[in-house]
């Protein structure tokens, strides 16, 4: 395997085209583009890494599932009451389908999505409880208590978010929300601001792999069939409106982020993160998806056969 990630590395760095960083998020746009790094994580919690996998990046939408996964704890299926379940096929941030669907999110990877999860798990709670809870849920996960939230990224979202607040403000204005829209707001932008190593996230996927118990830890954290319900959630909807693009190149369940982090299960074998700023035109990590496409080619993990 460590042959395999060198490998990979040594060649998707050596490629000219890198993608371009995000740049409307201003503190994401002064990343520098030129970094890569990818680690596997088996199911006893052995890692392998290359390249940049030690250095923290903003984890974005990966948040979102970490944050899915804690509603589903909270809430039970009563969460399919507010968002949906099938992949939107437009950007993550746009506001077409919620009028369309009565400020009903179709999924809870999108933007709206997301924030309409934040407002099920914050329950009446303040905004920097919610984060706390949300921060802890992630570092018990991933059995590392240094894990924390990037302010700086954070405050960088909350100046330039209209977008966003926009989003929130319309799917208020059916009488959805439980919470005052910027305490909704200010929570979803700090756990989109959760900085980690690829080494991190690999290790905070492991219960994804193993029927919802993180077997390096002994701790379940999900249900089996939550679990094989979130990575059926990633499969179709981790990617924005290029998931179907990923699951025909790489063919595993994923979620990626806008900070060029995915973080990939290929269930019951191991769980595998990368991370290369520069994205593609969807959004999705431009380097990314090109190791992880050689990664499944190289150990047939794809979930579509070998
Ligand atoms: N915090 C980002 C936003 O709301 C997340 C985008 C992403 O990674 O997809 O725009």
């Amino acid at each position: 395997m460590q042959a395999i990630l060198d490998d990979i590395t040594a060649k998707v760095t050596a490629m000219p085209d890198k993608g371009k960083v995000a740049t409307y998020i201003p503190q994401l746009a002064c990343v520098d583009p030129d970094q890569f790094g990818i680690c596997v994580a088996l199911p006893d919690g052995t890692v392998f890494s290359a390249g940049d996998a030690h250095t923290l990046f903003s984890i974005q939408s990966i948040s979102k599932v970490f944050t899915t996964t804690m509603a589903l704890g909270k809430l039970g299926d009563a969460i399919w009451k507010r968002v949906g379940r099938e992949p939107s096929g437009d950007p993550f941030n746009s506001v077409v389908q919620l009028e369309m669907e009565n400020g009903k999110p179709r999924n809870p990877f999108i933007n709206a999505g997301a924030i309409t999860v934040v407002d099920a798990i914050m329950m009446g709670h303040l905004p920097k409880e919610t984060i706390a809870e949300i921060l802890e849920f992630v570092r018990f996960i991933a059995d590392d208590n240094t894990i924390a939230i990037d302010e700086k990224v954070a405050q960088s979202e909350l100046l330039t978010g209209d977008r966003n607040a926009s989003l929130a403000h319309f799917m208020a204005s059916y009488g959805h929300f439980k919470n005052p829209v910027d305490y909704v707001l200010g929570a979803y932008f700090h756990h989109c601001s959760i900085a980690m190593t690829c080494e991190q996230l690999a290790k905070a996927a492991l219960f994804l792999v193993s029927d919802g118990v993180n077997l390096s830890t002994g701790a379940r954290v999900v249900s089996e069939q939550r679990a094989r319900r979130i990575n059926s959630l990633m499969m179709m909807c981790g990617h924005y409106d290029g998931s179907g693009e990923f699951a025909f190149r790489v063919g595993l369940p994923g979620k990626s982020g806008v900070g060029g982090g995915i973080m990939a299960v290929a269930p019951g074998k191991a769980s595998i993160s990368v991370w290369s700023p520069g994205l593609d035109r969807v959004g999705n990590s431009h380097l990314g998806t090109i190791a992880l496409e050689m990664l499944t080619q190289r150990t047939g993990w794809s979930v579509f056969g070998h």
